[in-house]
């Protein structure tokens, strides 16, 4: 005999393993949702320069046509826009990358003392530029890890970056090594992006790696941010078997930790 149960979104199914369809549906229906929604941000992050530009190029053909003044400006403000779409592109395609390389361990070592300070070095024009002090706290002797060198830098890149950007006058990086670390359950080295920025309110915390996920939008998008930093860094955090962890308050700045296994 078959037993009819009702299964809610389903209906009446029979027997117990049509449960694992519906998880089946259920989970087919989340994820064609999170497809839906990121095409929806993607069109959107692209619309909005895009539109900008339309709307300079209308009036440069028209009202601006004769302006020299006007017309300098608005090519200085397209530029910024098609900037923007430029570092969007990019962010997704290194997102892409990184997500459909997850599975694969990386397998160089790399010296994270020296690869930390050849990286700070490339992000001191812009720190400078803003007034910002970066400073490096690491121990006397290397601390190495196996891992993928250029997507390492881009973790630390985007890290510090958004220190500078969000933060306030000094960013400090402090590197260790412990023989455990209880999160990866093994020996680790850890870093530490440490700013004395205003922080970020922690109802936005569970959320920050989200793609186009922002705490404070308006300055993101002042910023020049796409809004994928943190995703692609969780991204390869994750490929790397580390762990990621934000701790911030408001008024208190923010550490961002990444702890990769040896
Ligand atoms: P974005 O391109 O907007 O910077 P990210 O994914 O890198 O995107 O960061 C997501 C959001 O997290 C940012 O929009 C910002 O609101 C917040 N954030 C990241 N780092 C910091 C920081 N050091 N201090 C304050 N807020 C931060």
């Amino acid at each position: 005999a078959v037993t009819l149960r009702y299964v809610p979104g389903i209906g009446a199914v029979a027997g117990g393993a049509v449960l694992a369809c519906f998880d089946d549906v259920t989970e087919r229906e989340q994820a064609g949702q999170m497809r839906r929604d990121f095409v929806a941000n993607v069109s959107h992050e692209l619309r909005t320069p895009l539109t900008a530009l339309i709307g300079f190029i209308e009036t440069l053909r028209g009202p601006a046509r004769e302006d020299a003044q006007a017309r300098d400006r608005f090519l200085a403000i397209m530029e910024g826009e098609a900037s923007r779409m430029n570092r969007l592109v990019g962010d997704l395609l290194s997102l892409n990358r990184v997500e459909s390389e997850e599975r694969v361990r990386p397998k160089q070592t790399v010296d994270l003392t020296a690869h930390l300070a050849s990286t700070l070095k490339t992000l001191q024009p812009v720190a400078e530029a803003r007034g910002v002090q970066i400073n490096l706290e690491a121990p006397d002797e290397a601390v190495s890890v196996t891992g993928d060198p250029d997507q390492l830098q881009q973790v630390f890149t985007n890290l510090v970056e958004n220190a500078v950007k969000y933060g306030g006058d000094q960013v400090r990086v402090v590197l260790s090594r412990t023989d455990r670390d209880p999160s990866v359950r093994a020996a680790a080295a850890r870093v530490h992006v440490i700013d004395n920025g205003p922080g970020i309110d922690p109802v936005h915390l569970p959320r920050l790696t989200e793609r186009f996920y922002r705490a404070d939008s308006h300055r993101s998008r002042e910023m020049g941010g796409t809004g994928l930093g943190l995703a692609i860094v969780k991204h390869i955090v994750n490929r790397h078997r580390g762990r990621l962890r934000v701790d911030s308050e408001l008024g208190q700045g923010s550490v961002f930790t990444v702890i990769l296994p040896e």
